[in-house]
């Protein structure tokens, strides 16, 4: 069995999965201008200040867009397809690539949905399910 690719942690996004591992879906917010954004990084994406603090998500959004992978885009996924790649925009702005945990027959654009923690490869991952 093919071992499943798991993400970098380093310092600039350790406090995106360290608050996966405590049940919180965290996201970073500027105190310049306001924004709020995911995935991590160091200046904010909007302004360029660094003056960026962490704020917990209350895990509800909207799914914006997805696709259907029906090859595997990893050996390891082989055994998932078809599976959905989607991107979702949580109420407090920032948006992230995830999965539905839903049939794809059943996902729609705008469509409500609940952040679903799941463990996987020693990792916890945000993914999504209809709400
Ligand atoms: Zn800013």
């Amino acid at each position: 069995m093919t071992e499943i690719p798991t993400p970098a942690i380093t310092p600039i996004n350790q406090p995106y999965w360290s608050g996966l591992d405590e049940g919180e879906l965290r996201y970073q917010r500027c105190g310049a201008c306001g924004n709020a954004w995911l995935p991590a990084r160091e200046e904010c994406p909007r302004c360029l200040e660094d003056d960026v603090t962490w704020q917990a998500s209350a895990g509800r959004g909207r799914i914006i867009s997805w696709v259907v992978y029906h090859q595997a885009v990893h050996p390891s996924f082989a055994d998932r397809l078809p599976y959905n790649v989607a991107i979702v925009e949580l109420d407090e702005g920032p948006r992230l690539i995830t999965n539905i945990t839903a049939p794809v027959d059943e996902l729609a654009i705008e469509q409500p949905v609940v952040i679903r923690i799941e463990r996987e490869a020693d990792v916890s991952i945000a993914r999504f399910a209809p709400a």
